[in-house]
């Protein structure tokens, strides 16, 4: 079941048109999207209030996803990639959203509560890393799958073909007699097919995967990608894969975008960004990577740790862990800036190639 309504922020600067006052009749306006960009973010920012002042966990995020791309958010704990995804389908009742989102042509902050539905399972479905979250435990996962159909109007016996259906495209063996089984029932690998079955019954054009190999050993990992990169290509569908890990990204990925702090630091194609990262911070994620044509002692890992969204630092976020920090790192937000296929946040881009880089 999903949590009912977000509070709007309506006075931020990032905010084009001011989120909260679009009327209903005016959630669909897509005029300014190609025809090939499935969502537009602009501006967003995510903030937790609290008594005396808000906390912002996402602060100003950009980005667009293509139609049936293929894209991993990716970044460290508490780097708001996780809030950033939820709030494509206003996940989180207790946050204030401002900025612009778009999904498949429908302004989605400014959507009115009741009209959610259009969005959530229908346009987006999401894959959580904890299949206790995406399923009921106590209902067979055959009947989860089929109420989330006939909810949509389906009828019961062709919401049943299409469960037993999808269940057996994602690999689920004797799809037919496990829709009577519980989700515990399930072993790792499957369990996580039954996630991703819930989060495309619906047909979404968006799937939104949320860290879904974490819990798992690197061989069932790597089939469950498998299996998502195979039903992606089959059913056209856009990915937004969140992960901590660059391993899962260079096996599944097209795009990336490296978060930092809850702002996007680094945006490329996946290959040209594993060839030459150019921000200090995906560096060094790159660094920590193992890589077969490399022999090294000891795998380097981001020095420092990751600062709190309430205890963001002046500047550029990084600087307190970055060796390339001058003073206008520790005094002004570097923007994310644009060098043909890449954005880049950061002031030091050219002396670190970017503009020769892809
Ligand atoms: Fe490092 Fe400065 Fe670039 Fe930030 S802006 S990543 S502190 S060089």
């Amino acid at each position: 079941m999903m949590p009912g309504t977000d509070m709007i922020e309506s006075n931020t600067e990032n905010a084009s048109p001011r989120a909260g006052t679009l009327p209903a009749t005016d959630a669909r306006c897509a005029s300014d999207v190609d025809s090939d960009t499935l969502v537009k973010v602009e501006g967003l920012s995510v903030d937790l209030p609290r008594r005396r002042e808000a906390t912002r966990l996402v602060d100003g995020v950009s980005f667009t996803i293509k139609r049936n791309e293929k894209v991993a958010l990716v970044g460290e704990s508490g780097s708001g990639k996780s809030v950033t995804a939820r709030a494509l389908m206003r996940l989180n009742p207790k946050l204030r959203l401002a900025g612009r989102v778009l999904v498949d042509g429908i302004e989605v902050l400014g959507l009115p509560e009741r009209k959610l539905g259009s969005v959530r399972g229908k346009r987006i479905g999401m894959a959580f890393q904890d299949a206790f979250t995406s399923l009921d435990p106590i209902m067979p996962v055959g009947e989860q799958l089929i109420e989330a159909l006939v909810v949509q109007g389906v009828s019961r016996g062709e919401a049943r073909v299409r469960a037993v259906r999808l269940l057996a495209e994602l690999g689920v063996s004797h799809a037919e007699g496990r829709m009577k089984a519980y989700v515990h029932e399930f072993s790792g690998g499957m369990r996580q097919r039954v996630v991703l079955a819930m989060a495309l019954i619906c047909e979404p054009r968006l799937l939104i995967a949320d860290e879904p190999t974490t819990a798992l050993d690197v061989r069932i990992a790597q089939q469950v990608l498998d299996v998502l990169d195979d039903v992606a290509a089959r059913r056209e569908l856009a990915v937004l894969l969140i992960t901590h890990d660059m391993g899962v990204v260079a096996s599944f990925a097209e795009r990336v975008l490296v978060m930092y702090s809850g702002r996007i630091v680094e945006d490329a194609q996946v290959d040209a960004l594993f060839e030459r990262p150019i921000h200090p911070y995906t560096e060094g994620l790159l660094a920590a990577v193992p890589r077969v044509d490399r022999t090294v002692e000891r795998l380097a890992a981001v020095q420092g740790s990751p600062v709190a969204p309430g205890e963001r630092p002046a500047g550029c976020a990084f600087h307190p862990r970055c060796a390339a920090a001058t003073d206008v790192c520790r005094g002004v937000v570097p923007p994310l800036r644009t060098f043909g296929a890449r954005r880049i946040a950061c002031h030091h881009a050219e002396e670190r190639g970017a503009s020769d880089a892809v």
